[in-house]
């Protein structure tokens, strides 16, 4: 269906990017290996050629290259997804955001931060924090992901129980068509109804409709106060059903995370170094932040309480930031941790209403029974999104493979049942396309289709992703 990338191509994206932001073999083939995949464990291809863009002219030029030769593009940011977004599964040419990295402004009048896609999160964080503003989204690979792909994914974190995931922040988008146009949407607006809303249509579209050059996004004021409180439960199915407890007692959390006892065990090996509570059986780690130290204090009395009244064994505070720091590390290794320990592995990021939590983690651990495999959960309990990890262990490769599929499905009608979703925030990318059926009709289907054939008429932008190659 595609042409294939020829030495002509290739010259001519030299000429494009400059030869030094062209990858292709056999000489660059070497630093070419980490452009085939992106955090999916199995999940690969390789690219034709890598293509490392410094300006949205370049991205419009490359675009208009692809479509004369019909040839696929693949955008990427700093390959951090978990659902193969960034993964070129038909060849052709990988165009990474990576150099596009710079904070462009911070305007402090208006609260808000104009970046490139490139730019990791945690540096936008830094940057803005420094003059007493805030950019809330934290995904747990901040210090890794750029908000190009944040954008793309529509990336959440443990703070969006109170602060909103990232399209909550987009206000602006300089974002490049497959056509080779160059579009400017919204802008350093905080209301603006001025036809259709493609800003949002573009967040979450995973790279399938155009490539993010430029972002525009909203900041608040960076909150005078924070405590974590790291709870620990004898019983698995007390601490979950203590997080619905808290959202109905009306106090919103700035998060709530939820994490098995397996999950900090496994942070444990990989990190050589004991975490407080080791014998519990799950955690809460929860935060709570304000500009009142009074009115935060408060909170996290009432908080603590209906901790202890649902069987919360203790509540470990933490006020000094190397203390909050050291629970927080330990959360954000989940992930690293459990491939450390399975390399094998399989992921769900399944979403249900919060107050179903309980029933979505008692269910996933009937699965798990059943199929006599280690399921793992952890994650954002605080808005309903379970991380479902199925760790292959020691199981032979002939058991595993057929059973991925099988659990993931009863995963997925599982979370349907309960008013849920097939994904919270990693995407539908590669590894979930199959299953759009299970959840969405075929009407928003159709439209879904109908929308990327009105942005990508011949299909050469990110095909496989959300939708099977046709
Ligand atoms: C350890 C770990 C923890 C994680 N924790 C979280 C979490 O808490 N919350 C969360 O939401 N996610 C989390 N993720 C998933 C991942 O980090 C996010 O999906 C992140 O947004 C990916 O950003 P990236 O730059 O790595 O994107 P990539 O993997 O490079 O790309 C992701 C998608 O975005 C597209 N894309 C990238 N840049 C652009 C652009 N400029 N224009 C158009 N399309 C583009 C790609 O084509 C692809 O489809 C985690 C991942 C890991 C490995």
């Amino acid at each position: 269906m595609y042409r294939p990338v020829t030495p002509e191509i290739i010259e001519a994206l030299c000429r494009i990017a400059g030869p030094d932001n062209v990858l292709a073999r056999p000489e660059r083939a070497e630093e070419m290996e980490r452009y085939a995949h992106d955090e999916v464990p199995g999940l690969s291809a390789e690219p034709e050629v890598v293509v490392r863009a410094t300006s949205a002219a370049q991205v419009a030029e490359v675009f208009r290259l692809a479509q004369r030769e019909h040839v696929p593009v693949t955008p990427r940011g700093a390959g951090y997804g978990l659902s193969g977004g960034a993964v070129p599964l038909c060849g052709g040419i990988v165009l990474t955001l990576e150099k596009m990295n710079n904070i462009l402004e911070i305007d402090r009048d208006n609260l808000m931060v104009t970046v490139e896609p490139g730019v990791i999160t945690g540096d936008i964080h830094r940057a803005v924090e420094a003059v007493g503003l805030f950019y809330p989204p934290d995904p747990a690979s901040l210090d890794s992901c750029s908000i190009g792909g944040n954008v793309a994914e529509c990336a959440g974190g443990p703070r969006a129980v109170k602060y909103g995931v990232t399209k909550d922040y987009v206000c602006g988008l300089e974002a490049v068509l497959p056509s080779g146009e160059i579009i400017n949407l919204g802008g350093k607006l905080v209301k603006d109804v001025t036809g259709y809303n493609l800003t949002q249509l573009l967040i979450g579209s995973e790279g399938t409709l155009a490539v993010v050059t430029k972002i525009i996004l909203r900041l608040v004021p960076l909150p005078k106060v924070q405590v974590d409180l790291l709870v620990p439960f004898d019983d698995f199915q007390a601490a979950a059903a203590t997080v619905a407890a808290v959202i109905a007692n009306r106090i919103l959390p700035t998060a709530i995370e939820f994490m098995e006892q397996d999950s900090l065990l496994a942070v444990e090996r990989l990190l050589e170094k004991e975490l407080p509570f080791r014998d519990a059986k799950a955690y809460l780690l929860i935060q709570l932040d304000g500009n009142s130290p009074d009115a935060v204090d408060a909170d996290y009395e009432t908080v603590g309480q209906i901790c202890l009244e649902h069987g919360a064994r203790d509540v470990l505070v933490a006020k000094d930031k190397r203390t909050r720091d050291r629970l927080w590390e330990a959360r954000r290794k989940i992930i690293d941790a459990l491939k450390h320990e399975s390399p094998v592995n399989h992921m769900e990021d399944v979403v249900v209403p919060r107050a179903r939590i309980p029933q979505a983690l008692a269910g996933i651990k009937e699965i798990a029974a059943r199929h006599g495999v280690r399921i793992i959960c952890f994650g954002h309990a605080g808005d309903g999104n379970v991380h479902v990890n199925v760790l292959k262990d020691d199981m032979p490769l002939s058991e595993w493979e057929p059973l991925v599929p099988q659990v993931a499905q009863e995963v997925y009608r599982l979370t349907l049942s309960l008013g849920g979703m097939l994904t919270g925030e990693h995407g539908i990318g590669a590894t979930r396309r199959d299953y759009l059926p299970l959840a969405l009709d075929a009407a928003q289907i159709e439209v879904m289709r109908g929308i990327k054939a009105v942005f990508d008429p011949q299909g050469i932008l990110n095909p496989g992703k959300i939708f099977p190659v046709t």
